[in-house]
């Protein structure tokens, strides 16, 4: 494949933004070489700007769960901007697309929009806080909640529950609020609590984590987080952003059978617009400003734009709902596709997936939290990225991120993919 475009455009940009990119992971730092500028993309494709036609499992990161440009997204974009862009007054769509996710969702009263998945989470955070007048957070080492100060933590040394921070900038303050546990670990999660006992407002949690590739909860994990959390007055935030509208309709709330106190969502919900939402029940969303004292607001928020996107995204879901059914079972076919041909190819690995969710890490033994999944080959991954990208398959430029399947996929295509696999797998 050609990137002489590509390359061109990275130069251009690396003189007026920093590292060329407006999100870090977009850089290729983990895998090498220059990113690809995308000039357009239809369904399952990408093409670049070198008109390369590349088969996309990363889907902007998630939210194109029914394919790029998808049809009656688009019409409700364009239909809407003719009517005004922006208003900062209230409107009815933001209504409308409130009333079908509540519906969706199991366990949510009230939602409330705001432009991005830090923000959502950030703002649940918040909520959680202000409702349980306490300010400590657990979170997980290796989940993403986004680039907000209490997130950029990582754990601190020794014996020491608490983090630091893991960006100049965040403060020490702020890091001495976020307690890290090990993703999977009940014990180190009632331990952190034993330690900072009725102090803790909140655990957020990636139900299904897929920041650091796709780790599954352990049976019964998310149900003893549940207990935990309702013995010691704890709220339980479940991030949704990448696991909600994809899982199920519901999410992982449905999936596993687990109610959180507090749901955050991203990415599918916007339909490719910028969106994200915090949702819960009555109670805790009556805290929130204008009702209640804790306070969360945005300029943006609401648009109407966004919201015609993500209306017509959640309709289609909520009206087909064979959708998930039908993204599964391609995703359990590239699995299997791709498991076969790295067995045959004596590539070691394992593969983690849930649904239309799926990592490949270059490591036999299994990946469960972030030490194991740091465990992985990342000079093998590299390798294979620049191999499926040479083959027209273009996946995450991270070992640690997960694959995002859409529907747009034919069976051709994921057949295409595992014997691109097939390929690189013998120069691995
Ligand atoms: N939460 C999770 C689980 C995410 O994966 C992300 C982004 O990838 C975020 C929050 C932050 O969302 P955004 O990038 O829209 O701010």
């Amino acid at each position: 494949m050609i990137y002489k475009r590509s390359s061109a455009l990275f130069a251009e940009a690396e003189k007026v933004i920093p590292g060329g990119v407006n999100s870090p992971v977009r850089a290729f730092k983990g895998v090498g070489g220059t990113p690809i500028f995308v000039k357009e993309a239809k369904g399952a494709y990408l093409f670049d700007e070198d008109d390369n036609r590349l088969i996309d499992y990363i889907n902007s990161w998630g939210p194109m769960i029914l394919g790029h440009a998808f049809k009656p997204v688009v019409d409700a974009v364009v239909e809407k901007a003719q009517k005004g862009t922006s208003f900062g007054m209230p409107t009815e769509i933001e209504t409308k697309i409130a009333e079908l996710a509540v519906s969706m969702v199991p366990n949510i009263d009230k939602i409330r929009f705001v432009n991005s998945g830090t923000e959502a989470c950030m703002s649940a955070v918040r909520l959680a806080r202000g409702f349980t007048g306490k300010d400590k957070i657990i979170k997980f080492a290796g989940c993403y909640h986004g680039h907000s100060d209490s997130f950029l933590i990582q754990a601190g040394s020794g014996a020491s529950t608490f983090g630091t921070p893991n960006s100049p900038g965040v403060t020490q303050g702020t890091a001495k609020d976020t307690l890290l546990a090990n993703y999977n670990d009940i014990e180190n999660v009632k331990a952190i609590i034993e330690a900072n006992k009725n102090e803790i407002a909140c655990i957020i949690i990636e139900p299904v984590a897929g920041n650091m590739g796709c780790i599954p909860p352990k049976e019964g994990f998310l149900q003893a987080l549940r207990s935990v959390c309702d013995q010691n007055n704890i709220l339980l935030i479940f991030d949704e952003v990448m696991t909600g509208f994809r899982l199920a309709k519901g999410g992982a709330q449905e999936l596993f059978d687990i109610k959180a106190d507090i749901v955050c969502f991203g990415k599918v919900i916007g339909g490719g617009l910028p969106v994200g939402a915090f949702a819960a029940s009555h109670e805790i969303m009556d805290y929130l400003a204008p009702v209640g004292p804790v306070y969360q607001a945005g300029t943006l928020s609401g648009n109407p734009l966004a919201m015609a996107a993500g209306l017509a995204m959640l309709t289609e879901l909520n009206n087909n709902g064979s959708i998930f059914d039908s993204i599964n079972e391609k995703t359990e076919y590239l699995h299997r596709g791709i498991t076969k041909v790295l067995n045959d190819n004596k590539v070691v690995h394992t593969i983690n997936r849930v649904g239309s969710m799926i990592s490949v890490h270059f490591d036999e033994a299994e990946v469960y939290d972030f030490n194991t999944a740091a465990k992985g080959n990342n000079d093998t991954f590299k390798k294979f990225f620049h191999g499926m990208l040479n083959e027209g398959v273009y996946i995450a430029p991270s070992a640690f991120e997960t694959w995002f399947i859409t529907d747009a996929l034919t069976f051709e295509d994921i057949d295409f993919t595992i014997n691109a696999v097939n390929k690189v797998a013998k120069s691995l």
